[in-house]
């Protein structure tokens, strides 16, 4: 993959680092096969460096194993139930098929152990040398795996993060995502406490496969972070899937009886359910690392603190990815560790530019944002314009679908740039990537609305916005 310029780097990188490094047994020893370790180690071997990987779970991390990929794949199979009902008024008759959640679990599982033999492969691939097990920093240039040492002149820490489950009477009740897709039995009635994107997909992958879904969220609304307007539709497009969705409310205990969980309320209410999938969070994944030996600063929030080079307070120690708690995203766990071992190994010095990053929620209907939302873009631009358009897909005007989408663009009034644009609507993810790039180009309102639309489309309405919303 890096071809000739890993040539070149390959000599600049020995010829430089010789005389230090020949006495260790690596470059660079990467703890955690995940997104962030897995990208850098492959980046650093392909710049010539000696490099080891150590996993002690699963190859390709969170993502591949109980993350992203699952994840996707399951929203897929619980959007197949309402593409059934829509079809009838395009002509399409019959019983709708029924739902079996052990096919999809197994072909999930099956899906997931080929992956992990690509990465395996991949890291086999660029000479990486995998150390199954779990490693233990034992000084700033050493890392054990069971009982044997290795010598590395750098050490990257990519451990990724791990769910949180607050305690509370009854908490061994609950389950987090790394149980949920692998659950014995379809769980007809659950319960989903957070308000995260990660909640709110699992409520509509749940929702979608038949559950009955109680989503419960202490805050007054859901999705903190996303832009205002699109959380308030975003509430009101999921309750109308049938999702119980309820606000300003969190769980006193959990007890086990003979129809299930019971889940008292803090507003006093009892919901009974099979499941309580807590989705409130996830802390740096520092079990067992033995960061105790070595001078790596842990900050409030209990992340590993870091520089823009992914530098801790250890000079021969580095982290990236969610360990450091920043943005917890796989493209950016890459971005992290492409920077990290150009820096590093091949001697270029360009850091990750987090500005104007897209992103989706794969919700029914999907989100998708890339940039500012309107509040934080005033703060930073001062004065906007902001556009928006809400109509009813073309599609579900025959299938009779309630369902209506949501878009909006946010223009800095000074520049004309467009700075945030945010959408409610089937397949957002994929519309925004291509936004995405457009504002990363620093795309104004005017170069939108010289843009010929595609048509019928529900994306060719962000080159036809013409009337401001809103204007400062
Ligand atoms: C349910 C869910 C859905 C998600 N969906 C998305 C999504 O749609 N899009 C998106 O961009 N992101 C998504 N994410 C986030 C994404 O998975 C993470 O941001 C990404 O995996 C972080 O990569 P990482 O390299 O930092 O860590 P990880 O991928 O978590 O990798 C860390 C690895 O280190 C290993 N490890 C830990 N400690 C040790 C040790 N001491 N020794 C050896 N190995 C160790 C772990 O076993 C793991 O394999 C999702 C996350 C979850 C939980």
């Amino acid at each position: 993959m890096y071809g000739g310029i890993a040539n070149t780097k390959r000599l600049l990188y020995r010829d430089e680092e010789k005389l230090t490094v020949e006495n260790r047994d690596y470059d660079l020893f990467v703890i955690g096969a995940g997104s962030g370790g897995v990208r850098a180690a492959r980046v650093a071997a392909g710049f010539g460096a000696r490099v080891a990987v150590a996993e002690d779970r699963y190859m390709g991390g969170t993502c591949v194993n109980v993350g992203c990929v699952p994840k996707k794949l399951y929203v897929y199979a619980s959007e197949f139930g309402k593409s059934f009902k829509d079809s009838q008024n395009f002509g399409w008759n019959g019983d709708a098929p029924h739902f079996d959640w052990a096919t999809l679990r197994d072909n999930k599982k099956a899906e997931i152990s080929r992956l992990n033999t690509i990465y395996e492969n991949l890291l086999a691939g660029v000479k990486a040398n995998v150390i199954k097990g779990h490693a233990r920093i034992v000084d700033a240039h050493t890392v054990a795996v069971g009982e044997q040492h290795f010598s590395a002149k750098k050490i990257l820490i990519a451990t990724g993060g791990w769910p949180h489950i607050p305690q509370f009477p009854g908490s061994e009740f609950a389950i987090s995502s790394n149980e949920v897709f692998d659950l014995a039995q379809f769980p007809k009635r659950l319960a989903i406490v957070g308000g995260g994107y990660i909640a709110v997909e699992f409520a509509g992958i749940f929702n979608g496969l038949g559950a009955q879904v109680t989503q419960l969220y202490r805050g007054p609304l859901f999705l903190r972070g996303f832009d205002a307007d699109i959380r308030t539709h975003a509430a009101k497009e999921i309750a109308k899937t049938g999702v119980d969705l309820r606000f300003g409310v969190n769980v006193q205990s959990i007890t086990s009886g003979q129809g299930g969980l019971q889940v008292l309320l803090t507003d006093g209410a009892i919901i009974e359910v099979d499941a309580v999938l807590y989705a409130t969070g996830r802390k740096a994944n520092l079990e067992g690392l033995g960061l105790e030996s070595v001078n790596v600063k842990i900050n409030d929030d209990g992340n590993i603190e870091v520089d823009d080079k992914y530098c801790t307070s250890e000079p021969s120690i580095f982290a990236l990815g969610d360990v450091t708690g920043g943005i917890e995203l796989t493209p950016v766990a890459l971005a992290e560790g492409m920077s990290f071992a150009r820096r590093q190994f091949g001697g270029q010095h360009d850091t990750v530019d987090y500005e104007f990053m897209p992103t989706a929620v794969f919700c029914q209907p999907n989100i998708g944002t890339v940039g500012y939302t309107e509040d934080a873009a005033r703060t930073r631009f001062g004065k906007l314009r902001v556009f928006k358009s809400v109509f009813t897909p073309m599609k579900n005007t025959i299938s009779g679908r309630d369902q209506q989408t949501f878009m909006k663009l946010i223009v800095d009034s000074a520049s004309d740039r467009v700075v945030g644009v945010h959408m409610i609507c089937a397949d957002a993810g994929e519309i925004m990537q291509g936004i995405a790039i457009a504002l990363r180009a620093g795309a104004t309102k005017a170069i939108f609305d010289t843009t010929i639309g595609i048509h019928p489309t529900a994306a060719e309405e962000f080159v036809t916005m013409r009337e401001v919303w809103r204007e400062d």
